[in-house]
């Protein structure tokens, strides 16, 4: 297998911080079958086997890598955007060369609680969302049985801040 090429679909604002970009790119390949592999090596990556996807954090950055796209949120701008791009093309193919040497991890290395994803929801109890309590609704998000887009209460202008910590949350865990 080998990545050719890393295509830029989307680019816009991060949603409470406008000085940060977040993109998505599309791969040339299906990458899947690597991110073991790169779960093994890089050793605060967050691997998450259910969806198929891989989190690596450099500093601010959030850079997920799912089998055939790339999400990134809070790159500086967009040149560094195609730096991101080139590395994580890079990152592909140099595991993929190492594959027989490297023993895969399907583990989850780490996971934010319940109760720090209830930190950032609005804590209203209001239902809107479908379950009796935010604390409920952020369980539920834990497991991916649950979307953020369900909670209106959280999209209103003043949890903006609050909004783009819970998408990181889930962004980690790989979530869109
Ligand atoms: S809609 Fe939001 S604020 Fe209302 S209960 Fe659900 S999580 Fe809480």
């Amino acid at each position: 297998m080998d990545l050719e090429e890393v295509k830029m679909t989307f680019i816009q604002p991060c949603t409470a911080d406008s000085a940060r970009i977040r993109f998505k790119a599309k791969f040339s390949a299906d990458i899947s079958q690597i991110l073991p592999y790169i779960n093994s090596t890089v050793k605060d990556a967050i691997y998450n086997k259910k969806i198929q996807s891989l989190t690596i954090r450099k500093e601010f950055r959030i850079i997920t890598i799912y089998g055939n796209d790339l999400a990134v949120s809070k790159a500086v701008n967009e040149s560094e955007a195609y730096e991101i791009m080139d590395l994580v093309k890079d990152l592909v193919n140099n595991t993929y060369e190492r594959k027989d040497e490297i023993e895969p991890l399907y583990e989850m290395r780490e996971k934010p609680s319940a109760l720090e994803i209830y930190k950032y929801l609005p804590k209203l109890n209001c239902k809107k969302c479908g379950e009796v309590t935010c604390l409920a609704f952020a369980s539920k998000l834990l497991s991916g049985m649950q979307s953020i887009k369900k909670c209106s209460p959280i999209y209103e202008d003043n949890n903006q801040k609050n909004l783009e910590e819970v998408k990181n949350m889930m962004q980690i865990m790989g979530y869109e």
